[in-house]
């Protein structure tokens, strides 16, 4: 594909379609649209719009389509692998201010929303509902951009990903038309599935500019506990044990030494620096709760685990949930001379212990700074490895390794991505992982974006 440059007449009809305040060709601005928060390199784009309703979408993408200038949605900006870097420049939708939520059904468990809406404020103005939107990365991220990555987090062991919980989109296509898919109920077997087609997709089929969004209820008790192991691949065993006993956790995240060395350091928590799970469950009755965790803890003591701590309250909980999310700064904090890999590999969760210990021996071999630190409960993985910013030697070994786990990964029928999406880095595994049907993915987006205008230079390989 090949795209124009933006031109001096280019600027002006664009500017022309939104008011000034929302229209910037400044360097700082250009900047901070540049750069997600992964290792990928940054790329300006050449101009910076935020619109504030779907006829300003339309305009501008009608317009980009005409000229062939790229159009990228940028939501936080809050990606692991340069998903929203507009890599052939011209247009990044920022829709920061297109972030409103329309109504709040609460006897249909739903929402309307706009793309910029953050999922935190959402849940903020739901809390007096005792509905909450379950997704939740951690980072301050959009709606849009979190269908867009089909996000996940924390709590999808039990309640699924962001793709769990769209039953509408309103898209304007790449040729100005706006399109809406799905449908309010929670069940249809009517056609085609555009919804989990659109989810997912990182921007390059469509614009998101509005979605319904399902709703579920807060659960009323929780219970959390820390195991301890000696090993990762102990706490990897249990993980599937727990899985396997239909115990359905809330959270179950595996952290290896070196992040709960980090985690004791910036925040004081005081945890055994060995391999830890820290396990949630939530319900409607303790009762129900407090069997269920003395379960947990039969399964890991029978793995042998050093510690099963239980009982923890809610701020403890807390604390160490926050701890988990700030994990990723905290590392780069760690590392200020340092490139970080992020990896978000998921395999089936049999083969999840297989994957943990194959991971671990690679970073001891490679001799490089790593962390694992997993949505274990989904058997997806996430190693942060860190090669020093300035050593090209170190990276070539940082992409080798890193390349050598996804493939680990796909043997074992995983996925390259979890949850993070392709972007830009998983781009040259698609082929292996999806063969032919990458084909007919590609003939999908000449279908809905021929001249290839949306998020260009995402998801499919180069050749
Ligand atoms: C500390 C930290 C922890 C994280 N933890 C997790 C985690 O546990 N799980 C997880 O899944 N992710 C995690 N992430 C990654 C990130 O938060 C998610 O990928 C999130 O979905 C990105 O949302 P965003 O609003 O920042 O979108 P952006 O990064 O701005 O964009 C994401 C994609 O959406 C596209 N896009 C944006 N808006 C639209 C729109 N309206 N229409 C079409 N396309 C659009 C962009 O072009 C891009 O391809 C984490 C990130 C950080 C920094």
């Amino acid at each position: 594909m090949s795209f124009n440059p933006l031109t001096p007449l280019d600027i002006e009809a664009l500017a022309a379609m939104v008011d000034a305040s929302r229209f910037s060709t400044g360097d700082s601005v250009l900047d901070l649209h540049a750069k997600d928060q992964s290792h990928h390199l940054p790329q300006r784009p050449e101009v910076v719009i935020w619109p504030i309703d779907s006829s300003e979408v339309i305009a501008i993408v009608t317009y980009a389509n005409d000229h062939l200038i790229p159009v990228t949605g940028w939501g936080s900006g809050s990606s692991l692998e340069g998903n929203p870097i507009p890599v052939h420049k011209g247009i990044v939708l920022d829709f920061s201010r297109m972030n409103r939520i329309l109504s709040i059904r609460e006897k249909d468990f739903q929402a309307d929303v706009e793309p910029g809406v953050i999922y935190q404020d959402l849940n903020t103005q739901l809390r007096h509902t005792g509905l909450f939107f379950p997704p939740d990365p951690g980072a301050r991220a959009t709606i849009g951009g979190m269908i867009a990555n089909n996000a996940g987090g924390t709590r999808t062991v039990h309640y699924g990903s962001t793709k769990d919980y769209v039953l509408k989109l309103s898209t304007v296509l790449a040729n100005g038309e706006i399109m809406d898919m799905g449908s309010r109920v929670k069940k249809t077997s009517s056609a085609y599935d555009l919804i989990r087609l659109f989810v997912g997709s990182e921007g390059t089929l469509g614009i998101v500019v509005k979605a319904t969004i399902r709703l579920a209820g807060l659960p009323s008790e929780f219970s959390a506990a820390i195991s301890n192991f000696s090993s990762v691949e102990a706490a990897s065993r249990a993980v599937f044990e727990i899985l396997r006993a239909g115990l359905d956790p809330t959270a179950l995240e595996l952290l290896d030494s070196e992040c709960i060395n980090l985690m004791n350091e910036e925040k004081n928590i005081g945890l055994n620096a060995s391999p830890t799970l820290f396990i949630e469950f939530s319900g409607p009755t303790l009762n129900q709760l407090s069997e269920t965790m003395a379960l947990a803890r039969e399964i890991c003591e029978d793995i042998g685990c050093d510690e099963f701590r239980a009982g923890l309250g809610r701020e403890d909980r807390n604390r160490i949930f926050e701890a988990r999310h700030e994990l990723g700064e905290m590392i780069v904090r760690n590392h200020p001379d340092g490139r970080i890999r992020i990896m978000d590999m998921a395999v089936p969760i049999a083969a999840y212990p297989e994957m943990i210990a194959e991971s671990r021996q690679a970073l001891t071999a490679s001799g490089l700074a790593g962390y694992i630190f997993s949505h274990a409960g989904d058997g997806n993985i996430h190693i942060n490895v860190v090669g020093k910013k300035d050593d090209s030697k170190q990276w070539v070994q940082v992409d080798t390794l890193t390349d050598q786990l996804v493939l680990k990964a796909l043997e074992l029928d995983g996925t390259a991505t979890g949850e993070h999406g392709v972007g830009i880095g998983k781009r040259p595994f698609m082929k292996t992982e999806h063969g032919k049907s990458l084909e007919w993915m590609k003939r999908i987006k000449a279908l809905f974006d021929p001249n290839g205008i949306l998020n260009p230079g995402k998801i499919f390989p180069s050749s």
